[in-house]
């Protein structure tokens, strides 16, 4: 069983995903950590954000390991470094690329394997698994998104403006929704949740509904 969904920035997802996962017992994957991961070794790698073969190349070769909530590059222990503003502010061009896209689908396809999955990211209900048994976009307000980010960041004491989020927020949203392979839409089949006003648990609530019948 796959269970899919997609969103924009700060709509929920991860946090969702990941209880859901916990819930139902089965693999979760973040399909955008994977994308960060790649922006990530890029950046260590001095390779051109711009140069979309090098970067496919980098997907390629991928060395990536999930562990208990953990992420591994190259046997680093990654998870918090990108999460950083650096990352959110070079990954909009890797994640534009053809060729760098492709790569990394079918590396997701690999990490989900035949596993019974809650996988979430911009395109996992319309690219990555077109088939998968439920499918659902979450949505919230661009000012409720940027303050849940707002609110990460200060727990992990990063000092960052709330107006700053909001205004790369706005930028990814555009990037994500406008370009050509990949972008952030919702599948005709995809069921729609507006997160504005809900609180996580009653989101898992709406889900496990649709689950259960
Ligand atoms: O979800 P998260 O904010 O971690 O995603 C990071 C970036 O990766 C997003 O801004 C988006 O551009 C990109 N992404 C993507 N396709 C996915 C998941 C994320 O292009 N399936």
């Amino acid at each position: 069983m796959i269970i899919a969904i997609d969103g924009p920035a700060g709509a929920g997802k991860t946090t969702i995903a990941k209880l859901l996962a916990k819930r139902l017992g089965i693999l979760y994957l973040d399909t955008g950590a994977t994308y960060r991961v790649l922006t990530l070794k890029a950046l260590k790698e001095n390779i051109p954000l711009d140069d979309a073969l090098a970067l496919r190349d980098t997907a390629i070769n991928l060395n990536v390991r999930w562990e208990e909530g953990k992420i591994y590059l190259d046997g680093e222990d990654v998870t918090d470094q990108i999460r950083s503003p650096n990352i959110d502010k070079s990954i909009s061009l890797p994640v534009s690329f053809k060729e760098v896209r492709e790569a990394m689908v079918e590396f997701q396809r690999r990490l989900v394997g035949t596993n019974d999955a809650v996988v979430e990211g911009r395109d996992t209900t319309t690219v990555v698994f077109p088939n998968a048994d439920y499918k659902f976009y979450l949505d919230a307000s661009l000012d409720e998104r940027a303050r849940r980010r707002h609110s990460e960041m200060i727990n992990k004491n990063i000092r960052v403006e709330l107006e700053e989020i909001k205004h790369h927020i706005a930028i990814r949203d555009r990037a994500d929704l406008t370009r050509d392979v990949g972008p952030l839409k919702r599948a005709p089949d995809a069921i729609l949740i507006d997160t504005t006003n809900l609180t996580i648990e009653e989101v898992i609530g709406i889900i496990l509904s649709y689950i259960k019948r």
